[in-house]
């Protein structure tokens, strides 16, 4: 049996894709929501992505982070379906991911997966060299997080508060409480969930009990614009991204507007911070030499100071790479939830996770078998 509507209220802490999606998927169903962030406006954690990728991850023996990523790219190209402009926000082209050193490996039995063995003409027209490995992802494609967010956020029941930053919470009768540094009520509601990215930490730190290993991975992103490129550049870009060693993504706008190629990311373990770096840029040149050597090659002058862009940010990660979702812990901290934790893939993951705390506290059925969800569930970290 669902709650009864007058506690279907929550507060989620965090407007990026985890607390966007966490707001929609309550909001659908009847929930008052609101969503307070620190900044002033959409995409300034992760979410604030330029562009990325809604690609599975693919394994032999089909593991679980296989089925949970699939899963989570069906649910997140339904979301972009829904709510996105196709073309501008996002597109559904396929990815093929190139199997640098063979070691992908696909299941035995693939009918359900839409990931196969890429074709000649595929590997061809991404450039690569005949004989390449390469894998074919039709159910993939790439993603603007902030078109994302700022589109869940839209939905009629959230409402959302920009400029909050939240530094405590705090159980007062059967309510959860945020506050301000100075220690005045920013809202109140019987269901809390934090989607603060790495910051949850932050606030969980207070309650006994709880040891979330949340850890930020720092990462940048090397963009230019399409009009700066010459000819010859543009005939060596692939018709759809490619990954396998980063990512390389082409024909998408930036933020400024005109169409954008984009190639990352880093990984930087035990950073907090996220400037953009020269060094890094060289870095994403190198990536990019490695995923698509002759495009690598072609593309060398563009990565100077003067023509190349960037963009950093923190992924917030945890040990097994899956995400921390859910209650946490209901019998101590009633109404205390989690979406955090999506590590390199919020954009595949996201979606699903709001889906799942939407269905966890609306007490319906869950939209993955429960055998994988308890992969997911936050109470694991009790
Ligand atoms: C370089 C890079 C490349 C990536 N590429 C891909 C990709 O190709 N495909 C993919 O699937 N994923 C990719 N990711 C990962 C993806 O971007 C993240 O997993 C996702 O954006 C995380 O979303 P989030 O909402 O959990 O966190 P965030 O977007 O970081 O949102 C957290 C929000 O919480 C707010 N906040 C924090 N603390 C407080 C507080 N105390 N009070 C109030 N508000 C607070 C912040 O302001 C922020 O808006 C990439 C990440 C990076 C950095």
């Amino acid at each position: 049996m669902s709650p009864p509507p007058d506690t279907r209220q929550a507060l989620v802490i965090g407007a990026g894709l985890s607390g966007s999606a966490v707001a929609h998927s309550l909001a659908v169903r009847g929930w008052t929501v609101t969503v307070l962030d620190r900044a002033p406006g959409v995409g300034a954690g992760a979410s604030g992505l330029p562009a990325g990728l809604a690609a599975p991850h693919v394994s032999p023996d089909d593991n679980v982070l296989s089925r949970i990523t699939r899963a989570g790219v069906q649910a997140t190209l339904q979301r972009a379906q829904a709510l996105l402009h196709r073309g501008t926000d996002w597109a559904l082209t396929g990815v093929l991911e190139h199997n640098l050193a063979g070691k992908r490996k696909l299941p035995a039995d693939t009918t359900d997966h839409h990931s196969t063995p890429a074709s000649a003409a595929q590997v061809a027209a991404a450039g690569l060299p005949p004989g390449t490995p390469a894998l074919w992802h039709a159910q993939a494609g790439w993603i603007r997080p902030r078109q994302l967010v700022a589109a869940q956020l839209q939905t009629p029941g959230v409402q959302v508060r920009w400029g909050q930053q939240v530094q405590g919470i705090e159980r007062r009768g059967d309510a959860w409480a945020v506050t301000d540094a100075q220690g005045q009520t920013l809202g109140q509601a019987p269901w809390l969930v934090l989607a603060s990215a790495f910051d949850s930490l932050a606030l969980l730190r207070p309650l006994p009990g709880l040891s979330v290993p949340l850890n930020p991975l720092r990462g940048q992103v090397s963009f230019g614009h399409m009009a700066d490129l010459k000819d010859a550049q543009r005939q060596l870009l692939p018709p759809f991204p490619v990954n396998g060693h980063g990512s390389f993504i082409s024909g998408v706008p930036t933020s400024e507007g005109p169409l954008g190629w984009f190639i990352g990311a880093t990984f930087e373990r035990n950073c907090e911070q996220a400037p953009v770096r020269t060094q890094d840029h060289a870095a994403n040149q190198e990536r990019l030499a490695t995923l698509l050597p002759a495009l690598g090659q072609a593309m060398a002058g563009e990565f100077e100071p003067q023509h190349v862009h960037g963009w950093a940010g923190l992924r917030c990660t945890l040990p097994n790479r899956l995400p921390a979702v859910g209650p946490l812990d209901p019998l101590r901290w009633p109404g205390l939830c989690l979406s955090t934790g999506m590590g390199a893939r919020g954009i595949s993951l996201a979606v699903l996770c709001g889906e799942l705390t939407g269905a966890w506290l609306s007490q319906e059925t869950l939209p993955l078998p429960p055998a994988l969800a308890k992969h997911l569930a936050a109470d694991r970290f009790v």
